[in-house]
């Protein structure tokens, strides 16, 4: 046994957002349970003040994670913001500046205290939109590793953009369709928005290709993908960089043993022992995560187009889930009429519900965790993206890993999808051939997932070979 003085120190940095937290605790944790590493989970002190309102045990002091000997503990850094108020927050223009001044300089001092009484950092591992961690590891001469929390399609597209390495659509020539080695054709609003020259948010593009200017720092990506999903194109991009496909990270058994370790940053509401009073797979799980709002119009669309398709719902509306910021407004009489089909809450235990045999489909945004959580808990989609890579996602999960009927294309698109065509949609994953086709295919990724992360399969292997060496080595290099 590794007495606790001999463990290796690795120090996860994440950006504060709920798509960043939930896939960078997951693998802290699996890093964890490998053993012999103690792994802090660091990150703004508001998101600290989130966690522990959801219920999650943010302890400073290590805590075991499996048997193998390995802890995890949590520290927090000033942001530079108020604790209690997210405007400044959601200003991500001016946010993102001021998060890596003062995360760097705070972060900086964390490392260096460490350092000062025996438990030095070995290894620093952050997400995309904190690029500045990669620089402070290099600064302070600690290998890097980075946590890619999108697909490896994504990974290439930002990739190849940020090289100039094929033509992208321009001011010039917008329109353009982007084809990239071992991908299929991607037309010009299913290539990641953010890379669009006529992007609402190019903060976020500087934010996101600032990790790919950082690539020759970092030792090794992690990404949030498995091979048999993924796998030519993670062998492809793997001949740029040093790349182990580690996902899915959320449905590995390990997670359970410390599950009141969790990323969720919201406590969820109760809804599955109403999941329980229903038939299998007889519920329509609607959630567009934690960002992306939609128009009210767009709410009232929806809400008739799900009733009158006449199927059962859940349906996760979050408090401040229009654009205006307001609570999304269903109309007048809906949750009457939908009587016992249906079911509102402001945040639902997603990982539960998709596990739920009374779920038949989820209309989702397509953010990357919802897909992956979605692919490995066997569920079609009926796909609704908006912005960033959820285009792109949904590209495959309708074209390419065929488990998906499509809503919409994004934000680009710039109209909103009237109730007739949400009824069609929701009619048509839920009966009929394409819905039993769908699901089939769901549940062949279902499988495949399961592999990838059970004992031996490729993800296991990866993750334990990048804790075996980094312990080995005791310096991950
Ligand atoms: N989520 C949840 N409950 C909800 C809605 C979302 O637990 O009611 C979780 C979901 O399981 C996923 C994350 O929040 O892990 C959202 O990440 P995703 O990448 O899908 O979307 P984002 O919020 O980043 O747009």
């Amino acid at each position: 046994m590794v007495s606790k003085q001999d463990l290796v120190h690795v120090f996860l940095v994440t950006f504060p957002a709920q798509g960043h937290v939930n896939p960078l605790l997951r693998l802290g944790k699996l890093l964890a349970s490998k053993g012999n590493l103690l792994v802090t989970f660091s990150a703004t002190k508001s998101i600290g003040k989130k966690l522990k309102k959801a219920g999650t045990v943010v302890s400073g002091d290590p805590t075991p994670v499996g048997n193998a000997g390995g802890m995890i503990r949590f520290e927090f850094f000033d942001d530079g913001c108020s604790e209690d108020n997210d405007d400044e927050r959601y200003d991500l223009d001016n946010y993102l500046p001021k998060l890596e001044a003062y995360g760097k300089a705070a972060l900086t001092g964390i490392i260096n205290h460490h350092a000062e009484n025996g438990r030095p950092v070995s290894c620093l591992i952050n997400n995309p939109f904190v690029p500045w961690v990669t620089d402070l590891a290099a600064e302070l001469n600690i290998p890097s590793a980075m946590l890619w929390v999108q697909s490896c399609a994504c990974f290439s597209s930002y990739y190849h953009y940020e090289n100039s390495l094929v033509p992208f659509p321009s001011d010039e020539q917008p329109d353009i369709d982007v084809q990239l080695p071992n991908m299929p054709l991607l037309k010009s609003d299913e290539i990641p928005s953010f890379l669009h020259p006529s992007t609402p948010y190019p903060f976020l593009r500087r934010a996101i290709l600032g990790q790919f200017k950082n690539l020759s720092k970092t030792f090794c990506v992690l990404m949030e993908t498995f091979e048999e999903l993924e796998g030519d194109l993670v062998n492809y991009m793997s001949q740029i960089c040093r790349i182990r496909s580690v996902g899915p990270l959320f449905n590995n058994p390990i997670l359970e043993t410390s599950s009141n370790i969790s990323g969720d940053l919201i406590k969820a509401d109760d809804c599955l022992e109403w999941l329980d009073s229903k038939p299998p797979s007889s519920v329509v799980y609607i959630s567009f995560g934690s960002v992306v709002s939609l128009s009210q119009e767009q709410v009232t669309e929806m809400a008739y187009g799900v009733l009158n398709s006449g199927v059962s719902f859940l349906w996760v509306m979050r408090k401040g889930a229009t654009s205006t910021g307001e609570p999304g407004e269903l109309p007048k009489g809906f949750l009457e009429e939908a009587g016992e089909k249906g079911m509102v809450v402001h945040w639902s235990p997603q990982a539960q519900v998709l596990s739920h045999s009374a779920v038949s489909c989820f209309l989702t945004h397509c953010g990357w965790n919802s897909t992956m959580e979605a692919l490995s808990s066997g569920v079609p989609v009926v796909a609704f993206p908006h912005w960033g890579d959820q285009v792109t996602d949904a590209k495959y999960l309708v074209d390419e890993w065929k488990v998906g009927i499509r809503m919409c294309r994004g934000e680009a698109e710039n109209r909103v999808i009237g109730r007739e065509e949400v009824e069609e949609c929701l009619r048509e994953a839920t009966s009929g051939v394409k819905a039993a086709e769908m699901k089939k295919n769901a549940l062949k990724w279902k499988k495949a997932a399961g592999e990838a992360v059970a004992e031996g399969g490729t993800s296991d292997r990866n993750i334990q070979e990048f804790v075996d060496e980094g312990f080995l080595s005791r310096s991950f290099l």
